[in-house]
């Protein structure tokens, strides 16, 4: 336990970290802090407070997280969810989590997330939750086959940093400067009143390294540390985690890895003349070495790292087919801008699309959008 018992204004809540900005009542951001519109709400401690009211006092909570689930998504929606069962006992809540993947299956690199038996397939899912609740989703799109039990639910609660978020839900707990979703899931497992366990630390800590590069990106603040610190102390090894996230590769990555960048591209002139790299990681690549589809998401993250390149993209074929798009930017290209342009979404430096046509369509309409994506002056 931390020495320290710092005191979240609005409730008390022993050894919490307390926000960059001061937090309202109830544990929300002030809206000012949240910046732009369209996720600015005029009274977000209201928002926080009828969140704890409706989660406190229903009789069945459903969670979903967004489609083929990276650590942020997952970890969150575990983190809350192992966070009410941890208080469900004495109240007999109903916990079901979810995702909306056909056929569901867990990515492998998160199966070592504590409370994969908390989870259930899309398919038995409530078709209209009374109490629904969101992780990391920026749209209704984002959900699956859970989007139409998220249009029939009562009450539908989105917890999202996604400044593109649609605010699809009844209640919206959105923070575009919010490092990550966990970030999110944190504040509102205190002001809930829950106590961090090892389980729910597991998730939070998951979110947090994954969305922010292992604490790379600009995103993280002094506070996203003293959260990292507090989960840590209750016994998580980050060594573990990173192992599992990043460092366990079958041997025939290596060779797949070897043939994607021998092919990547780098156009000088692209992307406003800041720069786009880009390759391919087709079923083919991943075949040649028996390959699962969930290692070509990290090719991205050895991409990025050419400096003549403020972009860079992966273009990765699922097994039925679909090249999904993923993009990063260093901070020169609006790349969430360019990839909701494509008809996806995400940050302003990481963000992806599901590809509609061949490689090169998609390439040509992607070029136009990163073309006049540069950012303004901040
Ligand atoms: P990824 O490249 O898959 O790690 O995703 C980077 C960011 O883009 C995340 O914030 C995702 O939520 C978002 N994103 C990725 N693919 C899509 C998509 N098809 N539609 C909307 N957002 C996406
Ligand atoms: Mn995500
Ligand atoms: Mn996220």
């Amino acid at each position: 336990m931390t020495p320290e018992h710092t005191q979240v204004q609005g409730h008390a809540t022993p050894g919490r970290i307390p926000p960059d900005r001061p937090l309202a009542p109830g544990g929300a951001l002030p809206a000012e802090a949240t910046g732009s519109a369209p996720c600015a709400a005029p009274d977000m401690a209201a928002d926080w407070a009828r969140a704890v009211a409706i989660l406190t006092s229903a009789p069945e909570v459903c969670l979903a997280c967004h489609i083929r689930p990276d650590g942020d998504a997952l970890g969150s929606m575990l983190a809350v969810a192992h966070a009410l069962r941890s208080r469900a006992g004495s109240a007999g809540q109903r916990i079901i989590a979810s995702f909306g993947d056909q056929p569901f299956e867990i990515p492998k690199i998160l199966r070592f997330l504590p409370g994969a038996d908390l989870l259930s397939p899309p398919g038995s899912y409530p078709a209209r939750p009374r109490v629904m609740v969101t992780f990391d989703a920026a749209s209704a799109d984002r959900l699956g086959m859970l989007e139409a039990c998220a249009a029939r639910a009562d009450e539908l609660i989105v917890l999202d940093h996604h400044a593109s978020n649609t605010r699809f839900g009844t209640l919206h707990l959105i923070d575009p400067a919010a490092a990550a979703t966990a970030v999110l899931a944190y504040d509102l497992i205190a002001a809930l009143g829950i106590p961090i366990t090892r389980d729910i630390a597991f998730g939070l800590y998951a979110g947090i390294v994954t969305d922010t590069g292992s604490f790379k990106y600009s995103t993280t603040s002094p506070r996203v540390h003293q959260i990292a610190a507090q989960l840590l102390a209750t016994g998580i090894e980050p060594g573990a985690v990173a192992l599992e996230l990043w460092d366990r590769v079958p041997f025939g990555y290596l060779g797949m890895l070897s043939s994607v960048l021998d092919r990547a591209v780098l156009e000088p002139d692209g992307a406003a003349g800041h720069g786009l790299v880009w390759t391919t990681v087709s079923r083919a690549d991943r075949a040649a070495f028996g390959l699962h589809y969930d290692v070509a998401e990290s090719v991205i993250d050895v991409l990025r790292r050419a400096e003549e390149a403020d972009v860079a993209v992966v273009f990765k074929e699922s097994d039925d087919g679909q090249w999904m798009v993923s993009s990063r930017s260093k901070g020169k290209v609006d790349v969430g801008r360019a990839c909701t342009r494509a008809g996806g979404g995400g940050h302003r430096s990481a963000a992806g699309f599901t590809a509609r046509g061949t490689v090169e369509q998609a390439m040509a309409f992607l070029r136009e959008y990163l073309a006049d994506g540069a950012v303004s002056r901040r």
